[in-house]
């Protein structure tokens, strides 16, 4: 008899606007950890933090565009719906609500994040709702126990939920999994500099969500480039 649950991955990000450095990513986290559902899961931007002009509806837009005939990755829109600030423990919430006790769920996230996990809201509770998967680029360094300014909290969390692969589908949540896996050097703030700079950034990027950008003129100006 086999417990292995299914398994749900998410990868966050505000996808302003998504490049193959996301997608490559998505998928080859899909593959490796060999789960049921990869899901993109765009971010509510603070309005202070939002390229001017480029609301949350361009950035879904574009993510739909993107991810058009590909069955390996969803789209969850949750977090462009909830008005106001999005705080992952309330998307994690609300998708064990919604999903039940037997379902995995892994949180993916970059090493720097996690250097930045005691800051988050409620972070305690994120691992009693989910697993968290760390991508780390080859070199890495974990943060050490005894550090300041938060590491040391961060590095008693790597040491007493470490796990992996094969925990994220025998358990629904609660195990921190690290990921050795190398990043295409694409950044959304380059593709943005380039247009608003007037060269073209094709090839770093789907060709549809390209010619969505150029249908809607966005980041032309210095200032929506994020410059
Ligand atoms: P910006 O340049 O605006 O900060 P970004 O390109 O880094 O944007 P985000 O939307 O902030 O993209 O990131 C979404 C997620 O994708 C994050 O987890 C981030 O670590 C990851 N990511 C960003 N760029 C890459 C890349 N080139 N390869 C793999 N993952 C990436």
């Amino acid at each position: 008899m086999s417990n292995k649950l299914h398994t749900i991955a998410l990868f966050g990000g505000t996808f302003d606007p998504v490049h193959f450095g996301h997608l490559r990513m998505a998928l080859e986290l899909r593959q490796a950890l060999d789960v049921d559902e990869m899901r993109l899961l765009p971010s509510h931007q603070p309005r202070h933090r939002q390229s001017p002009g480029i609301s949350a509806e361009h950035r879904r837009q574009m993510l739909a565009l993107a991810l058009e005939g590909c069955d390996e990755l969803q789209l969850d829109e949750r977090e462009l719906k909830r008005p106001g600030p999005t705080y992952t423990v309330d998307t994690l919430e609300e998708l064990r609500a919604e999903l039940g006790e037997q379902v995995s769920i892994s949180f993916c996230m970059g090493l720097d994040s996690l250097l930045t996990l005691p800051s988050w809201h409620r972070w305690q509770r994120l691992l009693q709702l989910a697993h968290l998967v760390v991508v780390a680029r080859p070199g890495w360094k974990l943060p050490q126990k005894g550090s300041g300014g938060g590491q040391g909290e961060v590095a008693e969390l790597l040491e007493k939920h470490a796990g992996g692969i094969a925990d994220l589908h025998v358990q629904p949540g609660g195990h921190l999994v690290v990921r050795e896996q190398t990043l295409l050097p694409i950044s959304a703030t380059h593709i943005r500099h380039l247009i608003g700079s007037g060269q073209s950034p094709r090839y770093l990027l789907p060709a549809a969500v390209l010619q969505y950008i150029e249908d809607n003129q966005l980041y032309r100006t210095a200032a929506t480039s994020g410059q």
